[in-house]
């Protein structure tokens, strides 16, 4: 017999860096919502690669719009035009309601240059000395793993010993206009956030917060930077999360699901009035926009919209909660809360009756993937293609896991 998981396991933990505690899972092949590991175990994907896998994993249309384009051109740059590049951002703009849209690659880039684009906004436009702009985040972000991006992380994980850090950033607590209100100084030029925060454990803002927010940056000139990232396309049950807010932001950062869960894909969209403060030679990305890329996320869209995926998730995700919320009523102290919107749901168990980390892994040994996030919460975000038939057998599992070794 060939390699087993015991030893692709073994080749990682060997010659890999230490940064990742996987679950012992070695993933073959996947399709769809079904993943199998090199011994030929099926598992339900729960977890969709942290919500960049929202078609479905291989979606025939994505793998021929990929084929397609590979017999012709994948990557030029972006010395010189494409004939895929146009049409994905015109698309999109159309899609999300922004006039222009810059392509990146990875969802930190992309938010590195919601970053730059915010702060020579702030200088330009608002007239902030040059280098003393100031972009509010909120306590508990999770925007990526740059430098720039760590440096206003509030967990002491992510920084410890990475220092020094760019400075400019101030914080406020998730959902508490009064403490925006305080963080703010007359160089705020921008609220960078999530509108939900995921990393942190799904955590939901009340009701109103995000209108206050809304007008609270009209009123004092602060662009609102809407990271959509893990929350867009489709995830929470609106293309948009800031629909159910009921508000639009004044730039919006997507990633993941727009490279349809083939390629990294993200962007970074605004109207003219921000978008103009770049010019050419001030940001770009060898890679970002490329043809394979934009041909992959254009089709990517179109199957969102003509598969109506935005809709099956907002069918799925109350039908998903209903069921784990019936397993929280059954298990006692040991889940306090399920929460989330959408196919997007934590649950959180408390450290004093069970470990998530365990949980997650029990789980894994009996066929459903998932993560945990921060010691205490299981994440669930499965494909927006998910069936409610692979959601009953995954929480049937979910129950079992979680009801064992109870009277
Ligand atoms: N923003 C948000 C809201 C995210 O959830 C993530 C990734 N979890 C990122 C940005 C970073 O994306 P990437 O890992 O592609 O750099």
């Amino acid at each position: 017999a060939g390699p087993g998981s015991r030893d692709y396991v073994a080749l990682e933990a060997r010659y890999g860096a230490r940064n990742y505690h996987p679950v012992p899972v070695v993933v073959d092949r996947a399709l769809d919502c079904l993943v199998w590991d090199v011994e030929g175990r099926e598992y339900i994907d729960m977890m969709g690669a942290y919500s960049a896998v929202s078609h479905g994993h291989l979606h025939p249309r994505l793998v021929a719009a990929a084929q397609r384009q590979l017999g012709k051109v994948a990557v030029t740059s972006r010395a010189y035009y494409g004939n895929t590049l146009g049409p994905f951002l015109a698309k999109l703009c159309s899609i999300a309601g922004f006039q222009r849209a810059l392509p990146m690659n990875t969802g930190a880039e992309a938010v590195e240059t919601a970053i730059k684009c915010a702060r020579r906004w702030g200088y330009r436009v608002k007239g902030i000395p040059d280098g003393q702009a100031e972009i509010l985040v909120a306590r508990g972000n999770f925007h990526g793993r740059t430098n720039t991006i760590i440096g206003f992380s509030s967990e002491p994980e992510y920084r410890a010993g990475f220092g020094p850090f760019a400075p400019g950033f101030r914080h406020f607590d998730f959902g508490d206009m009064a403490s925006i209100e305080a963080a703010a100084t007359p160089n705020t030029c921008a609220v960078l956030i999530e509108p939900i925060q995921g990393e942190a454990g799904v955590i939901v803002p009340p009701a109103g917060f995000f209108r206050e927010l809304r007008d609270w940056c009209t009123r004092n000139r602060v662009l609102l930077i809407d990271d959509e990232v893990q929350a867009g396309l489709g995830r929470t049950g609106r293309w948009f999360a800031f629909e159910h807010e009921g508000i639009r932001p004044d730039a919006l950062i997507l990633g993941k699901a727009l490279g349809g869960g083939l390629l990294p894909v993200s962007a970074f969209l605004a109207d003219d009035a921000v978008m103009d403060v770049f010019n050419p030679g001030s940001h770009g990305s060898t890679f970002g926009g490329n043809a394979l890329a934009a041909a992959v996320a254009l089709e990517g869209l179109r199957v969102i919209e003509e598969e109506r995926l935005v809709e099956r998730a907002a069918e799925m995700g109350p039908y998903l909660m209903r069921r784990l919320q019936d397993v929280q009523a059954a298990a006692g102290p040991l889940i306090r809360d399920v929460r989330g919107r959408g196919l997007w749901i934590g649950v959180d168990i408390d450290p004093a009756h069970g470990s998530a980390r365990r949980l997650v892994e029990r789980l894994a040994e009996r066929g459903v993937l998932s993560k945990e996030t921060h010691e205490t919460v299981i994440r669930f975000a499965p494909p927006l293609t998910i069936t409610r038939e692979l959601i009953d057998r995954a929480v049937d599992i979910f129950r079992g896991v979680v009801l064992q070794g109870r009277p």
